[in-house]
C-alpha cells in the first residue's frame, strides 16, 4: 500500500461520508441533498464550515450543536470513519485499479442504505435506483465475471471482440438483478402469505437488483443466504434476550415462580419478536460488503468442503 495514495483516499472517504450523513438524514424524509445547507436538526442553524469537518468537529465539539448544545448522534461520527475505512479497504484489495472505484462506489451506497434502513426502515429509491443504473453502467468497464460469461460462450458463437466481453458482463450484470429481485419478491410473498402481513418491502427488492448488478448472480446469491443466516441469528439472540429480561422481571416483582415466569416471559417475548421489524436491509448491505471482499474465498472453500 503506497502511503501518498492511501492517505488522500481515506481523506477522500471522510469527506464522502461526512456527504453520505446528510443522505441518510435527507433521503427518507424527501428533502435534497444539496440545498438548503447543512442546519441543526434541533435549532435549525446553519452549520458553518469550520464545525463541519469530518470527525474533527464532532470532537471538538464533544458531540454537540456549538448554538444549542443539542445532543448530535455518534452515528455522524461512526459513518464518516466507515466510509473513510472503506475506500482503505478497496484499495488495499483491489490496488490502483479501477475496480477500487467500482467498489468504493458500491460500498458507499451500501453503508449508506445499511444506515438509512436502520434508522428509517426504508430504503430510498434514489439510491436502490441510480445503485442499479451504476452497477449496470459499471458492468461495461470492468467484467463481473459470472455464470454468463462462463457458460454462454460454449453455447452460442460471440464475436472474440472487445464488443463480445462487455455484453457478455453486461448480461451477467443484468442476471444478477433480475436473480437477486426475484428472490426477494418471491421471499416477500412467501412471508406474506405465512404471516398474514408485509415483513419485507419493495425496498429489499430494489435493493438486491441493485447488489445484483455489481456482483452477479453467485455472490448475490451468496449475499441473501449469508444475510438470512446473520438474521436469523440476531432474531434468536434479541428473543433469548428479552426472555432472559422478561423472566427476571417476572420473578423480581410478579413473585413468580422460577418455571411459571419462565414460561409466561417465553410466550410474551415470541408476541413481541413477531411485531418487531427486524431490519433485513442491514444484514443485507453487510453481507453483500463481505461478498465482494471474502466472497469468492468463502464459496471456494466451501466448495472444497463439499
Ligand atoms: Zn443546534
Amino acid at each position: 500500500m503506497d502511503f501518498a495514495v492511501a492517505l488522500p483516499l481515506f481523506a477522500l472517504g471522510l469527506a464522502f461520508g461526512s456527504f453520505l450523513n446528510v443522505c441518510i438524514y435527507r433521503l427518507p424524509r424527501g428533502i435534497s441533498v444539496v440545498h438548503p445547507r447543512s442546519a441543526c436538526p434541533h435549532c435549525e442553524q446553519p452549520i458553518p464550515f469550520y464545525d463541519n469537518v469530518p470527525i474533527v468537529s464532532w470532537l471538538v465539539l464533544r458531540g454537540r450543536c456549538r448554538r444549542c448544545q443539542a445532543p448530535i448522534s455518534p452515528r455522524y461520527l461512526a459513518v464518516e470513519l466507515l466510509t473513510g475505512a472503506l475506500f482503505l479497504a478497496c484499495y488495499g484489495h483491489f490496488g490502483l485499479t479501477l475496480a477500487t472505484l467500482k467498489y468504493c462506489v458500491f460500498g458507499f451506497l451500501l453503508l449508506g442504505l445499511m444506515f438509512t434502513d436502520a434508522e428509517t426502515q426504508f430504503l430510498p429509491d434514489k439510491m436502490t435506483l441510480s445503485g442499479l443504473a451504476a452497477g449496470l453502467l459499471f458492468s461495461l468497464v470492468i467484467p463481473v465475471n459470472d455464470l454468463v460469461s462462463e457458460i454462454l460462450p460454449g453455447l452460442v458463437p460471440l464475436p472474440a471482440s472487445g464488443a463480445g466481453g462487455r455484453l457478455l458482463s453486461l448480461l451477467d450484470a443484468v442476471a444478477g438483478a433480475a436473480v437477486g429481485a426475484s428472490f426477494l419478491y418471491g421471499a416477500g410473498a412467501i412471508y406474506l402469505r405465512a404471516r398474514g402481513h408485509e415483513g419485507m418491502g419493495f425496498g429489499d427488492v430494489k435493493l438486491m437488483a441493485m447488489v445484483g448488478a455489481f456482483l452477479g448472480i453467485r455472490l448475490t446469491i451468496f449475499t441473501i443466504f449469508a444475510a438470512s443466516i446473520a438474521g436469523s441469528l440476531f432474531g434468536l439472540w434479541t428473543l433469548c434476550a428479552v426472555w432472559i429480561k422478561r423472566t427476571r422481571r417476572r420473578m423480581l416483582r410478579l413473585h413468580e415462580s422460577g418455571p411459571q415466569a419462565r414460561r409466561r416471559a417465553w410466550g410474551s417475548a415470541t408476541i413481541a419478536l413477531q411485531r418487531f421489524p427486524v431490519p433485513f436491509g442491514v444484514f443485507l448491505t453487510g453481507m453483500a460488503m463481505v461478498a465482494f471482499f471474502l466472497g469468492n474465498h468463502l464459496l471456494g472453500w466451501y466448495w472444497r468442503w463439499l
